[in-house]
């Protein structure tokens, strides 16, 4: 945060406000972990704060402190207009454009609030009044102990705090592999660490609390899998039907697309998921090295996101959709081989 921003910000925190903390839809670790951190230091700094997530989250996301008192736009959707209609600011985390909170959108279009933008992908839109956009980054969860350090309120970060950065940093990274992740994502961690941060519980808690429908489904997901060696590409598709056989829960798919990128020599994989009740599939890319799957996303399936993991969407049935993509392929050839 440069020093005009955190001006602003001490400004417009300088008298007790009524706050709406708005993560992306589907939330994520990174997404809920930062709105839920955030919420609490406001709470602390004497605001009232209330997180507003445009649907529902994992199951392995609900042990978060304060995860309980997060309300839905699906399930509680007056009050979530209400909250969003009377608040003095409004921040959104974990997202860059209104297009990421589906239905949510038209209230935050015509809110009143003063808008405070907390984001790592690239492209940011411009509708906020502090826009804090940092696309090197690891996550949303390391901007906010950023926030509250440019605040001079390292000393507020408690274990509840530092258990909801730890977690947001930690499914951000990969566990702290991916490219994004610093020497300075390190001391964060480490000073969560100090703070409280139960590291092991949190592992424990959002990786190995599988079901064995959701193992199952991993097993068919895999066999799914289709290796395109000619463009170092893998992609994996799971129907809705294939969901259902497997007792699907919202979170199953979670990482799903990793996988393609553990062989050895793959770049770029994709896992198209079907979604019936929107009428799409969802699509994850992910990618190593200098392949951008910001760009890929953008340009051909809606969406967007990092140069090495980003998502879309397809509105096409699944061969119509597969053929598209492989057709694509030949354009990036040079990318994905060289
Ligand atoms: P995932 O594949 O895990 O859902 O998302 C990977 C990354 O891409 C995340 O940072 C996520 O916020 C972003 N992302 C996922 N879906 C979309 C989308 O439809 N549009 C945009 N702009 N970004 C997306
Ligand atoms: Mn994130």
């Amino acid at each position: 945060m440069n020093f005009e921003q955190v001006a602003a910000l001490k400004n417009l925190l300088s008298s007790p406000k009524r706050i709406a903390i708005i993560p992306h839809k589907n939330p994520d670790g990174d997404a809920i972990g930062s709105t839920l951190a955030l919420s609490w230091y406001l709470t602390k700094k004497g605001h009232n704060t209330q997180v507003l997530a445009p649907n529902d989250f994992p199951k392995f996301l609900k042990w978060m402190p304060g995860a309980h008192q997060i309300l839905n736009y699906e399930r509680h959707n007056a009050e979530t207009k209400k909250f969003i209609a009377e608040a003095d600011i409004i921040f959104t985390l974990d997202f860059n454009d209104f297009g990421r909170v589906g239905q949510m959108a038209e209230c935050l279009e015509n809110a009143k609030a003063k808008f405070v933008m907390l984001d790592h992908h690239q492209q940011p839109s411009g509708y906020a009044d502090i826009t804090y956009s940092d696309i090197n980054m690891s996550s949303t969860c390391e901007m906010v102990y950023t926030l509250i350090d440019a605040m001079g309120d390292r000393d507020l970060i408690d274990q509840d705090i530092a258990n909801c950065i730890y977690t947001g940093i930690m499914t951000d990274t990969g566990s702290f592999k991916f490219k994004a992740t610093t020497s300075q994502t390190h001391r964060t961690v480490a000073d969560l660490m100090d703070k409280g941060a139960d590291n092991t519980a949190i592992h424990q808690r959002v990786y190995d609390t599988n079901s064995p429908g959701r193992l199952h489904l991993l097993g068919c997901a895999l066999k799914n899998m289709v290796i395109l060696y000619e463009f170092n590409t893998v992609y994996i598709t799971l129907t809705q039907e294939e969901l259902d056989r497997y007792d699907y829960e919202k979170g199953d798919t979670e990482g799903f697309v990793n996988y393609g990128l553990t062989l050895d020599k793959i770049r770029f994989a994709v896992i198209f998921i079907e979604n019936k009740e929107e009428g799409i599939f969802k699509i994850s890319f992910r990618s190593v090295g200098d392949f951008s799957v910001n760009e890929f996303a953008r340009n051909h399936f809606e969406g967007g996101g990092h140069t090495n993991a980003a998502g879309g969407k397809s509105e096409k049935p699944l061969q119509e959709t597969i053929d598209y993509f492989v057709s694509l392929l030949p354009n990036y050839k040079k990318a994905l081989t060289e």
